[in-house]
């Protein structure tokens, strides 16, 4: 049987990166002889530009009917002047709550190759591997009432939490710091917000059913402090919605590029997996976009919903290989050094995976 899987290249750089994470899953399945079905369909500034209509209903549709959705980036600055309800962003917080994945698995690792290129001391960074798990459905990106007021001088937001959204996205924090490093930090501004001291309180409920997984109640400021002095310290960090947005591009500084972070949205109907990035505008279509972070994406949709931990954990391998050889996008490129396209990248991480594929099949023949 074979895996359906929706691509959503979306717009700017997302079909160039698509591209790639599509071009490793395609040897991983030509190799494990697991077909992989791919569909491709509009969404976000290119479904506005094609059907008026940033989530189009056959795009959804696919998508409910898929067994994983690999979507790219959305957004364009010509969509900038629309009402947030009317831009392409909004259609990626549709599908987001249609597929209903509630728990965002951020991964960012400080890869070693790479620890002179990041904004701090190396000797700080090396080493740094931490799983944010952001809560993606609720909060104050979701909360009920919200808006402009009559005059357009007022506006609002609402910061919302319930008992259960608390306790399901930290089950999944838990359950995945018990295949790491046994830790969580719980992120709030317990200090300050309603919210938050619920969040601690259920957090802490949650934390004693893991009696062997270390809990620690962080504020989000000292937080964002402690992920530039010392990063080494986290483990995985639970955060909502807005905090975990903004704490995971600041990691992103931890491994040297934006372009460099994969994510996996899980718990729901379908699992959905995007690189963190957005559609950088700024360099789209110059083949100036690191695709690792849609590789790495790639690699968790391999572990999560294929369930092939083994092909994941050498696409994973493979990403290290092609850094540890010189490969560099120009994100990543030092002074000197060579920059490979976008699609160089792609190529360099596939020629790694199917070294080390011939390397251990050259072992075991001897
Ligand atoms: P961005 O992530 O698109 O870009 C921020 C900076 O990082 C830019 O300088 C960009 O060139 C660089 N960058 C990003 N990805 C890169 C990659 N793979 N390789 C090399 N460099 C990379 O954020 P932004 O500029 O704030 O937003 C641009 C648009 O993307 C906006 O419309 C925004 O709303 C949207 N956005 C979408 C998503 C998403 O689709 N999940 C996420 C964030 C932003």
């Amino acid at each position: 049987m074979s895996l359906k899987i929706v691509l959503l290249p979306g717009d700017g750089i997302g079909p160039e990166v698509t591209a790639e994470a599509v071009r490793i899953l395609r040897n991983v399945g030509d190799h494990s002889g697991i077909p992989f079905a791919f569909r491709t369909h509009a969404i976000g500034g290119a479904a506005l530009d094609a059907e008026g209509i940033g989530l189009p209903d056959d795009t959804l549709e696919a998508c409910l009917g898929a067994d994983a959705v690999l979507l790219g980036a959305v957004g364009h600055p010509k969509f900038d002047n629309r009402l947030p309800s009317e831009r392409p962003e909004a259609a990626l917080l549709a599908l987001r709550q249609a597929l209903g994945g509630f728990a965002n698995l951020r991964p960012a690792i400080c890869y070693a190759p790479l620890a002179r290129r990041t904004a701090y001391q190396p000797e700080k960074v090396r080493g740094a591997n931490l799983l944010i798990i952001r809560e993606l459905l609720g909060g104050l990106y979701y909360g009920e009432p919200r808006g402009f007021e009559a005059s357009g001088n007022t506006a609002f937001n609402t910061l919302i939490y319930s008992r259960h959204e608390i306790e399901r996205v930290a089950r999944v924090a838990f359950a995945r710091a018990r295949e790491r490093r046994r830790r969580v930090a719980s992120i709030d501004k317990a200090n300050v917000l309603e919210t938050s001291r619920l969040w601690r309180t259920v957090v802490t409920e949650v934390g004693r059913e893991y009696p062997d997984v270390a809990l620690e109640h962080v504020y989000v400021d000292t937080a964002a402090m402690r992920l530039a002095m010392s990063p080494t310290s986290f483990d995985v960090m639970l955060c909502d919605n807005l905090f975990g947005d903004i704490l995971s591009d600041q990691a992103a500084s931890i491994a040297g590029s934006l372009g460099l972070l994969p994510s996996a949205t899980l718990g729901g109907r379908v699992d959905l997996y995007e690189p963190v990035h957005g559609s950088a505008p700024d360099i789209a279509g110059k083949g100036w976009a690191n695709p690792i972070g849609a590789i790495a994406s790639a690699a968790m949709l391999l572990r999560f919903t294929a369930r092939m931990e083994k092909a994941a954990t050498e696409v994973e391998h493979a990403i290290d290989d092609a850094l540890a050889a010189g490969a560099r996008t120009r994100d990543l490129a030092g002074p000197g050094e060579r920059v490979l396209s976008t699609e160089e990248m792609g190529q360099a991480i596939e020629d790694a995976l199917v070294e080390a594929r011939d390397r251990r099949h050259a072992y075991h023949a001897v």
